[in-house]
């Protein structure tokens, strides 16, 4: 049998991964603890934060049919939040989802979708690839120690990006094409609270501001404790990249309590995740990329757009070319 290896767990990753898995050997090389990749969960003793993505929503058909076994089967659940939209600290508009197109979150985690494709998988965590490089014909990949972590006949990327640019060696016939695409960044602020406050609202939009998103996480179906997720704009992001952790949670912490009037400080857990490569803007490329030459191809969201339901776009039309050519 063919032997493939799939470099990224998250929802691209283990599509492709499941899908590939009919015809070839598959093996997972994953640097995180655990799946999901951006469709992250930051669990702590008492509290919950979907940190990465928030929710998704399903347009194709493609989408909707890979949905309905995880909703039968509780992974995924509808999350009827109270919406609000605001222009600088006022709300201008509140609307509830149920009553307009349906959002999608997993349960009781935003990971736990992944946790479910990759069962039964082939997945090594905690491991991150390095170097890919062509040895006598096969793929030879090696962590950042130099240490070999296997010899394949195909290698699937699904990293971000731009770590995927940086492991394509030259001779790739697509790696120009991956290196024009940009992703932005950003930061998610999580704060907990021993006891529930009085919000009007379960998720918020937030224009005119450097915060672009307010949830309350806790909101969202089987989740435990009150949480709240509070998501920087991408701009402020690229500005404040480099800036010490500690100084951004202070900046987040005062506009989101200009925002909601109170002071949310006080929150009885703070912490600040930055994401470097967070989303992406809508490509006019293919929706994933592809060196038969080379037996080496890559997919994820950034070949489409930065959003979930792109993401297993990418992986599923990869997957159907693939198959073809094992
Ligand atoms: C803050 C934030 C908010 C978002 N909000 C939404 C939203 O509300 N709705 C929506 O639809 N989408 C949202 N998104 C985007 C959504 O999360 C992504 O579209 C989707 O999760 C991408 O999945 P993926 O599998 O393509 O990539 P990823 O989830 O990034 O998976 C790539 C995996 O590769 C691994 N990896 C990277 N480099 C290596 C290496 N060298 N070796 C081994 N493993 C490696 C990573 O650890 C990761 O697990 C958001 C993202 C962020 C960060």
């Amino acid at each position: 049998m063919v032997n493939v290896a799939v470099i990224g767990a998250g929802l691209a990753g283990c599509v492709v991964s499941k899908q590939l898995s009919e015809r070839a050997t598959v093996k997972i090389l994953e640097k995180s603890k655990s799946p999901g990749g951006r469709m992250a969960t930051r669990v702590s003793s008492q509290y919950e934060f979907d940190h990465g993505a928030q929710f998704f929503t399903a347009r194709s058909v493609e989408f909707k049919n890979f949905l309905s076994s995880l909703l039968n089967e509780g992974h995924v659940a509808c999350w009827n939040a109270r919406f609000s939209e605001y222009q600088s600290t006022d709300i201008i508009r509140e609307t509830h989802w149920s009553d307009s197109r349906v959002h999608y979150v997993g349960t009781p985690k935003m990971s736990s979708l992944a946790d479910r494709l990759s069962t039964g998988l082939d997945c090594t965590f905690d491991v991150e690839v390095a170097k890919a490089e062509k040895k006598n014909g096969r793929w030879v990949l090696y962590d950042s120690q130099g240490e070999i972590l296997g010899d394949y006949d195909w290698i699937v990327l699904t990293a971000p990006a731009a770590q995927t640019h940086n492991l394509l060696p030259n001779e790739v016939d697509f790696k120009a094409k991956v290196g024009l695409i940009k992703m932005s960044g950003c930061y998610s602020l999580m704060l907990g609270y021993q006891n529930a406050i009085d919000l009007p609202f379960d998720a918020a939009v937030v224009k005119g501001t450097n915060i672009s998103w307010i949830s309350v996480n806790s909101s969202k179906p089987k989740r435990k404790g009150f949480s709240i997720l509070i998501h920087s704009t991408n701009n402020w992001a690229a500005q404040n990249m480099d800036t010490d952790l500690s100084e951004v949670q202070d900046k987040l912490c005062d506009y989101t309590s200009d925002i909601l009037r109170f002071n949310v400080e006080t929150a009885d857990y703070l912490e600040t995740k930055r994401w470097r490569f967070a989303n992406s803007a809508r490509q006019t490329n293919q929706p994933f990329f592809l060196d038969k030459k080379n037996k080496v191809a890559s997919c994820g969201d950034w070949c489409i757009k930065g959003r979930i339901e792109a993401a297993f776009l990418s992986a599923k039309k990869l997957s159907d070319q693939l198959l073809k050519e094992l």
